[in-house]
């Protein structure tokens, strides 16, 4: 399968005017790279990732998941931004923003896009950069699955030593007010070098725990002595912080989050940690194993892109707050959703705007891409009028 295959599928789509699909690789929370009724252009067989450490570049193909392309950087001593779960697609993940351990040296995925090779809605397949077609370039970094179907992203790669401090920091729920108050008044002042990202949970034996998910991206040293105030903070129950391959901490909800459970979520953008919003996270949090109280940590160079440089604007967040979770049994799919709305309920007021590649219900495109929104839908009007690829966070045409 290649771009001209997938190019004939697009234009025999539009011209009988099919409902079609994008799949990456099949991670939509909502379930938008499938339908009934219609064609699904499943790019799985478009997985490749090569990368080039002359060039300090990584080639990933459409279908290509965030596994194979953090596989392919490591072999060159090399990296760029993923997010955290390694059988997510490189397509809609990259699409959408792109949150992932490194955010705050590099930025969002979308930050570190340097071209793309893009299949348009009239079968016409481009190569898009800031040079070229840079409006098209602007408008899928963070705009979705609306202009056509990618079958090729290049993105930059930094040089990294895969022997990383990272790992997890986990006390007891009860500990949770102390762990807060602190993170509230330190994680503004952390290095760009310093991931770390609060977690609520509920373990499979009922225990319930706070835990910090934490990634240095440098000398160990240096990170080890920047965490020192948050480990003498409360009862540790374990401490998994240490020198080990980044692998380890991108793999590790691999699991938790395999191929066929049932599964929700919900989040928001928030600006600030305030104590307002520490007594609501504390107060709300839900003892079941189902679901989690969650965050992707922002911040550093995540915020220094300007609001209207890339199609996602919510630039001024510190970090995204999510409540989600998985279950299997389909009986409890409408309780278990119930209580994560109800829960995430509580926290929506603290939020401004949200991520829309993880939020089932978000589906008010409109008013999330905020001021980036007209210039979007200009962009959409001119490569997708009649609205073909519109299984997204739709955005309508404007002519
Ligand atoms: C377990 C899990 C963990 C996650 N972790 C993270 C994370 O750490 N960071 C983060 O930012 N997000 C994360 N997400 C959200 C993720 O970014 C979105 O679900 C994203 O849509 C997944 O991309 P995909 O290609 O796997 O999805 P798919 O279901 O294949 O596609 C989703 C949509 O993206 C579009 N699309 C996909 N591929 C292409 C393409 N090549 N060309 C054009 N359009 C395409 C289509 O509109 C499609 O409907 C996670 C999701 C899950 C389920």
């Amino acid at each position: 399968m290649n771009s001209d295959d997938v190019s004939n599928v697009v234009t025999f789509a539009r011209e009988r005017e099919i409902l079609t699909a994008v799949r990456g690789g099949g991670h939509s929370w909502p379930g938008k790279s499938g339908c009934d009724d219609g064609i699904v252009i499943d790019l799985s067989q478009m997985h490749a990732v090569t990368a080039d450490p002359d060039k300090r570049r990584a080639y990933a193909q459409g279908g290509a998941l965030l596994g194979a392309l953090d596989a392919a950087a490591h072999e060159h001593g090399l990296i760029t931004t993923a997010g955290v779960v390694s059988h997510t697609g490189v397509g809609g993940y990259t699409l959408g923003g792109g949150f992932g351990r490194l955010n705050r040296s590099y930025g969002l995925t979308i930050d570190v896009l340097r071209s793309a090779e893009i299949v348009t809605a009239d079968g016409k397949i481009h190569r898009i950069s800031e040079q070229d077609e840079p409006d098209l370039f602007w408008a899928i970094r963070g705009g979705g699955g609306n202009f056509g179907v990618v079958t090729e992203f290049e993105y930059e790669l930094y040089p990294f030593d895969r022997n990383v401090l990272s790992g997890l920091i986990v006390w007891p729920v009860s500990e949770a007010r102390d762990v807060l108050d602190f993170y509230g008044g330190w994680y503004l002042g952390l290095s760009d070098e310093m991931y770390v990202g609060p977690m609520m949970a509920t373990m499979p034996d009922g225990t319930s725990v706070i835990v910090m998910e934490v990634v240095y991206n440098g000398d160990p040293a240096i990170g080890e002595k920047e965490l020192e105030p948050l480990r003498n903070v409360g009862k540790i129950m374990d401490d998994g912080v240490k020198v080990q391959d980044y692998n380890v901490l991108q793999t590790h909800e691999d699991a938790t989050f395999g191929h066929g459970i049932r599964s929700y979520a919900k989040n928001g953008m928030v600006k600030e940690i305030t104590q307002e919003l520490i007594d609501v996270l504390i107060e709300s949090f839900v003892a079941d194993p189902r679901a989690a109280f969650f965050t992707h940590t922002a911040g550093g160079a995540v915020k220094r892109v300007g609001e209207l440089d890339t199609a996602f604007p919510h630039r001024n967040a510190e970090t995204m707050i999510s409540v989600g979770g998985g279950w299997t049994d389909p009986e409890q799919d409408d309780e278990a959703m119930a209580m994560m709305r109800a829960w995430f309920a509580k926290l929506a007021p603290f939020t401004g705007g949200y991520y829309d590649n993880i939020d089932f219900d978000g589906d008010a495109a409109t008013s999330n891409f905020g001021p980036a929104h007209g210039r979007l839908a200009k962009i959409k009007g001119q490569y997708d009028p009649g609205n073909l690829f519109r299984l997204n966070s739709n955005i309508e045409p404007t002519a």
